[in-house]
């Protein structure tokens, strides 16, 4: 299934109106007809539309292991990046694991979580920015979609040569121990993940996966990240390590003889981003339904990344002008959405099905 942003622009009010009466059916586990990510992407798309945050859809700008991402415009053109989260399509890693999972649980569907890992990706990108980490700015979310700044620069993995490493493999080292002082693991925190700019600026993405430092798989997670980044570096830049002092980042974390930090050393502080989270409507047991869903995926990430970066070279780009969609739906923004989020809510309870 690919998104086809020209066909927004000839739905009706009524094809709409089907659209809402099925997605509010998933609610009250009526077999028969079942939304598509398609029919998902439009009723996002429609509702963020409506509420005047952009007007227009480009081309796709990332296909991720659980994702698609497009450029959008305001109406005074300021471009945007906003990524459609698809759990469960064919090329997510792990998705074995999951499918596993999800037929034990029959509670949870696709579209439910990704809804989840949208509403926390929002919810961890806003509270980040406000603790002064290298984020996108979080503009907007609604059901599995979320609207962000659009990042100059490049992924990672698509950097041949940096004028820096060493500085820029500090502050990526430097982040990942900061983010576990703040009491969070990324938990994908590779190549992928990190962006960077002309003047070797670094940017995080991509948060559906973070976990808690008291997460009972923390310290593997953390010594994951940062073994991710080692070897990256080691290969592509030719870094070579050892430990030079006890000191990283200025602080007094200890590290081993190959400099890499010891997760035990960092005093954390976990729950300090609760508060924030929870203003962006991310509930503990939203954290916990998705951490369950987390779980057993660690085995298969490094296959995924070859995937991913071939999936990449085959993405259709599309470009689109404009959209002109109706406006009908209610405007409200992530927070104060009682109402439509009562709604997606319930598609916990929908069956659950493959998209
Ligand atoms: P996934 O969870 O599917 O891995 P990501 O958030 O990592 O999705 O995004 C996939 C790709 O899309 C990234 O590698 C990057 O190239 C691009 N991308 C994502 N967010 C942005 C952004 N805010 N600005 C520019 N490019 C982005
Ligand atoms: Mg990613």
């Amino acid at each position: 299934m690919k998104l086809d942003v020209d066909v927004l622009r000839y739905l009706s009010k009524d094809d709409f109106r089907v659209l809402t009466a099925v997605e509010m059916g998933m609610r009250n586990v009526y077999d028969g007809y079942r939304l598509t990510y398609l029919g998902y992407d439009f009723l996002a798309i429609k509702t963020i539309v409506n509420r005047g945050v952009f007007t227009a859809v480009g081309r796709q700008i990332g296909v991720g292991k659980e994702s698609d991402i497009f450029e959008v415009a305001s109406e005074d053109g300021t471009v945007m990046a906003m990524k459609l989260h698809r759990l469960g399509r064919t090329s997510f890693r792990a998705v074995k694991t999951k499918r596993d999972y999800l037929r034990h649980r029959s509670s949870y569907n696709w579209l439910y979580l990704s809804r989840l890992a949208a509403l926390k990706e929002y919810a961890f990108m806003k509270a980040l920015e406000e603790h002064g980490f290298p984020v996108p700015h979080a503009v907007d979310c609604n059901r599995h979609c979320v609207v962000m700044s659009l990042i100059q620069g490049y992924p990672l993995v698509q950097v041949k040569q940096l004028q820096n490493p060493e500085t820029v493999f500090e502050t990526i080292i430097g982040l990942i121990v900061r983010l576990a002082e703040h009491g969070l693991i990324h938990c994908d925190f590779n190549e992928f993940n990190i962006m960077i700019d002309d003047e070797e600026k670094v940017t995080m993405i991509d948060f559906p996966q973070m976990v808690s430092v008291s997460h009972r798989n923390a310290q593997m997670y953390f010594d994951r990240d940062i073994e991710c980044v080692f070897k990256f570096f080691g290969k592509r830049f030719n870094l070579s390590f050892e430990k030079q002092s006890d000191d990283i980042d200025g602080s007094e974390i200890e590290a081993d003889e190959s400099g890499r930090p010891s997760f035990s050393s960092i005093t954390k502080t976990a729950g300090f981003l609760d508060k924030e989270l929870a203003a962006s409507g991310f509930t503990r047991k939203d954290q916990d339904d998705i951490e369950k869903f987390i779980e057993g995926d660690d085995a298969e990430d490094e296959a995924s990344d070859d995937e991913n970066e071939s999936e990449l070279c085959q993405t259709n780009i599309k470009c689109v002008d404009s959209l002109h969609l109706d406006q009908e739906e209610p405007t409200s923004s992530c927070k104060e959405e009682g109402q439509v989020d009562e709604n997606q809510q319930s598609l916990e309870t929908g069956q659950s099905g493959d998209p």
